[in-house]
């Protein structure tokens, strides 16, 4: 049961990195392949800034997701510890803030 927990877990928050990563990765050949050509055959530029627009807000939805990840273990914010009036946050951690547990763990050990 608690096994299923943090397969989904991962599962998901792989997903969410790689296509964080992706669209981060994609963003400049995006803009020469698609953007400019649209941008010098069109007379009516809106296309291509919402089609900017709309990327860049994916980009921060993806990133977003990934740095609020909920630790399957104890339901906390994998990343992010409240410590008085700051708030700790390390994206690159590999263990939970809280807990201990080793990202991608399958089982509820912290060791
Ligand atoms: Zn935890």
């Amino acid at each position: 049961m608690a096994n299923e927990k943090f397969t989904k877990t991962w599962k998901k928050y792989k997903r969410n990195r790689n296509m964080f990563f992706a669209l981060l990765l994609l963003f400049l050949p995006f803009q020469f392949a698609v953007v400019k050509p649209l941008f010098q055959s069109l007379s009516e530029n809106n296309l291509v800034f919402i089609l900017t627009f709309v990327w860049l807000v994916l980009i921060i939805v993806f990133g977003l997701r990934i740095d609020n990840l909920k630790c399957p273990k104890c339901d906390n914010r994998f990343y992010k510890r409240r410590f008085g009036l700051f708030l700790i946050d390390n994206p690159l951690q590999s263990s939970c803030i809280h807990c201990g547990l080793k990202k991608y763990s399958l089982e509820n050990n912290t060791q």
